[in-house]
């Protein structure tokens, strides 16, 4: 597993080098504000949120699932566990700066069928996560539960470990942290780059260009031009989600009963989470569709809505709110998320389909262990390099 440096947490590197970041997501905000703590000089690159540049991160819901991943091996598992610690690590850290993220614990994957209550079965029994303090709830735990759980629940696995934080207040902390060390994002769009002296020169849309010793390709979605520029290509299909803010009106917004669901809760891969510090105490987030391109699909928001006729009453009810949506960077014939040094001195960090809050610390520490031992091959992974 690659490992943040112990000293990660403001100490100066060894050797300070230059590095400019492309992308100002959870992905290449984590990735500038690390290397800024080690005392590198960093510049931040985003676009912001532009038709064709949208940032998935502000529209992500935050679900951490590390502890109930489908697989208990690979780069993936270690990547999910090694993140979460580290998120654990960062609000820390944050919180002793004046900057809390706010972290909802626990969370409860319901299964909806006999086989989701076999892998379940087989994932609480699973001997590497024993000590992970994952838990079988049967049908009459779950009925005890305020709200009303969706209708065909036949069980479900509780992870006291994972968990949700809010993305955007999560983005605003490590902003203002990068901020306090100097980092601010240049408000541009990278267009090319090109090999200058020792290192690379970024081309601006606006005309202008920024050099440094490393680049860190962090722009989701938006990076064919950077990657065309030098000669490669990584193939990218946007997932577009939307999410819910819904609001309960049940039993009047005074006298409507507490939540006391164990966290999250996942029902056939939607999301539900209780936001209790939103106006009220009664709103909750829903989401995402999975829709492959770039159209948001109302048919795909109504399944979702009515969680494909499974809500119980309650949810029926619920006002909604807001509404949003965002595009997922899914690389295509590979699995996510694309962690490479594709030259000298450029490190691609980009491709997190769902779980790039989840993954932005492991990122953030393998782009830094690159940086930091001057290393310019592709250790993680060791799987088809771009063509
Ligand atoms: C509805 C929804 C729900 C989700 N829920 C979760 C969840 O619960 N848990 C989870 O872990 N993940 C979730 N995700 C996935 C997560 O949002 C993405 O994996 C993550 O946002 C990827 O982060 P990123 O920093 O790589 O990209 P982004 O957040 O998309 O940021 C990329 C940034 O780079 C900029 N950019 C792009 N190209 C350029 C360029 N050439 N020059 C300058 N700037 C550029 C863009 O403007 C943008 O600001 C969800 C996504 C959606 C849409």
């Amino acid at each position: 597993m690659v490992a943040e440096p112990a000293s990660a947490n403001g100490s100066s590197a060894h050797r300070p080098s230059s590095v400019i970041v492309v992308g100002g997501g959870l992905v290449g905000l984590s990735s500038a504000w690390r290397l800024g703590l080690r005392g590198h000089d960093v510049q931040l690159i985003d676009a912001g949120n532009r038709p064709g540049h949208p940032n998935g991160s502000q529209a992500a819901l935050g679900v951490l699932m590390a502890r109930v991943f489908h697989r208990s091996s690979g780069r993936n598992w270690r990547l999910r566990q090694q993140s979460l610690e580290l998120w654990g690590q960062w609000r820390q850290e944050l919180a002793s700066r004046g900057l809390p993220i706010p972290w909802r614990q626990g969370l409860l994957l319901l299964a909806a069928s006999s086989a989701d209550l076999e892998r379940q079965q087989l994932l609480s029994a699973d001997p590497r996560r024993q000590t992970l303090g994952l838990e079988l709830w049967d049908q009459s735990r779950l009925e005890a539960l305020s709200p009303e759980l969706p209708s065909g629940a036949l069980g479900g696995l509780h992870s006291p470990d994972d968990g949700q934080i809010d993305p955007g207040k999560a983005l605003e902390a490590i902003a203002r942290d990068s901020a306090r060390l100097g980092i601010t994002a240049l408000s541009d769009s990278a267009v090319a780059l090109e090999p200058v002296g020792e290192g690379w020169r970024v081309l601006l849309e606006s005309g202008g260009h920024s050099e440094a010793a490393w680049v860190v390709l962090a722009g989701g979605v938006g990076l064919r031009g950077l990657l065309a520029s030098l000669g490669r290509e990584l193939a990218m299909e946007p997932v577009l989600g939307q999410a819910l803010e819904l609001e309960r009106v049940d039993a009047g917004a005074a006298h409507t009963p507490a939540w006391n669901w164990p966290g999250v809760i996942n029902w056939q891969g939607a999301n539900l989470i209780p936001r209790p510090d939103l106006a009220g105490g009664h709103h909750f987030w829903l989401g995402a569709t999975l829709e492959p391109g770039q159209a948001a699909d109302a048919a795909a928001l109504s399944a979702l809505r009515s969680l494909n006729g499974s809500a119980p009453g309650w949810l029926r009810q619920a006002q909604e709110r807001r509404r949003w949506q965002g595009l997922r960077p899914r690389p295509v014939g590979r699995a996510a998320p694309v962690l490479e040094a594709i030259a000298p001195g450029v490190l691609l960090a980009s491709g997190h389909y769902r779980n790039g809050v989840l993954l932005a610390p492991a990122t953030a520490a393998w782009v830094l262990e690159q940086i930091e031992s001057g290393r310019t091959d592709a250790q993680e992974p060791a799987e088809q390099p771009l063509g």
